[in-house]
């Protein structure tokens, strides 16, 4: 079986990473009967400097003609490169929002998973990280506050600013489905999100969520007040599976639930549409600092490759092989930079990707 996969390897330590991936994928498909076939595209930097755009139209036309994309990161140093003098719309991240606009990416996805290994960059309490967690944080990312009508007036001298937040039952719906459906391949839990006691945007968020709770019997849910929710993650995260939510919940919990992993060259993330279809990159950004000097740590790219074998082709055995290679090397003591500890023994990210790939059984 062929999988038609974009690569967008992009800027700073984007290439280096993606490669590790790369390598990762193929090994994976050795061992499980598959065969990924690349198409590499240009976003961000790299496009402005080849094409005098962040992301050309023909570049959206190879990504929407793969089943997958998977991006390493774009973006340069925002105090010293030549891109951020130019107008918003032609810097690197605007090639980020039209690709996501133009595929219709409305579910952000983003796991927080404590790595027993890892347990002493966790700032939380012992007792509390000791039960460890692995939270998946669905996030609506195409509506909401950030894309509602907004003015800033003047009245009586008074200046005021109007920022409005809309959610139709259809953008609710569609992504409570994506979420039931991503519980279904965990441990079938949906906590969703919402301030239902104040606003009526989160009293149809969860009369919607209920409706379609309806179809799946098999996984449970609740619903929890983002401020519950908030204190609840440093509290007890080890309670959650799923959580739903939409735009600027999931973005404030999202973040705060990856710091109390500790560690951000760990953390994958997905955005998805209605089909199988999904953009997959790591949470962190193209650490422009490192770039070059092969010590960036592969990982969260790996696991975002994972995340696409599971949620674009159902290949979860497989998308399991590269998560249990991960915890495998992080239990034989090699590390990057980023998360090492001592005792254990430092590695690059060519050779963080050669040790992960051989783990795969
Ligand atoms: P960053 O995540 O790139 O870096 C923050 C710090 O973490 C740096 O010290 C960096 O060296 C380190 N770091 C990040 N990833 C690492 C990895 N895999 N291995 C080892 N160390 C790692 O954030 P920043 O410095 O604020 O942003 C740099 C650029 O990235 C900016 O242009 C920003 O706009 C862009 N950015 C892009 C994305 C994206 O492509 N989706 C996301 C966030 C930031």
């Amino acid at each position: 079986m062929e999988l038609k996969i974009t690569c967008i390897p992009g800027d700073g330590i984007g290439p280096e990473i993606v490669a590790e991936a790369k390598k990762v994928l193929d090994k994976a498909g050795e061992v499980y009967g598959f065969t990924p076939v690349y198409t590499d595209i240009l976003m961000g930097g790299t496009s402005i400097d080849a094409c005098g755009v962040p992301l050309t139209d023909e570049a959206i036309e190879t990504a929407r003609s793969a089943q997958a994309v998977l991006m390493g990161s774009i973006g340069g140093d925002t105090t010293k490169s030549p891109w951020y003098k130019l107008p918003p719309n032609l810097r690197p991240e605007a090639g980020l929002l039209k690709i996501r606009k133009a595929l219709n990416l409305f579910a952000n996805l983003r796991p927080a998973y404590l790595y027993k290994e890892l347990a002493d960059a966790c700032p939380l309490r012992k007792e509390i990280s000791d039960k460890g967690f692995d939270i998946m944080i669905m996030r609506e990312l195409t509506g909401g506050l950030y894309f509602g009508e907004r003015k800033t007036v003047e009245e009586n001298g008074v200046r005021k600013a109007i920022d409005t937040l809309v959610y139709n039952e259809n953008e609710i719906r569609r992504i409570a489905i994506k979420g039931f459906e991503i519980a279904r391949k965990r441990k079938k839990k949906v906590t969703s999100v919402d301030k239902a006691n104040v606003l009526d945007s989160s009293r149809l968020w969860r009369a919607v969520v209920e409706e379609v709770a309806k179809d799946y019997p098999d996984v449970t849910l609740e619903h929890m007040l983002v401020d519950n929710c908030a204190m609840q993650l440093v509290k007890d995260p080890a309670q959650f599976d799923v959580i739903l939510t939409e735009n600027m919940f999931g973005d404030i919990l999202s973040d705060e639930a990856s710091m109390v992993t500790g560690s951000i060259g760990m953390l994958s993330s997905a955005s998805l549409n209605d089909t199988k279809f999904g953009l997959y990159e790591p949470s962190h950004g193209s650490a422009p600092d490192i770039a070059g000097l092969g010590i960036a740590n592969p990982i969260a790219t790996i696991l975002s490759a994972a995340m696409m074998l599971r949620y674009s082709f159902d290949l979860d055995q497989a998308a399991g092989a590269i998560e249990a290679a991960v915890q495998q090397v992080l239990k034989d003591g090699y590390r990057t930079v980023d998360i090492y500890s001592e005792g254990c023994q430092k590695v690059g990210c060519v050779q963080m990707g050669d040790l992960i790939a051989e783990r795969i059984q």
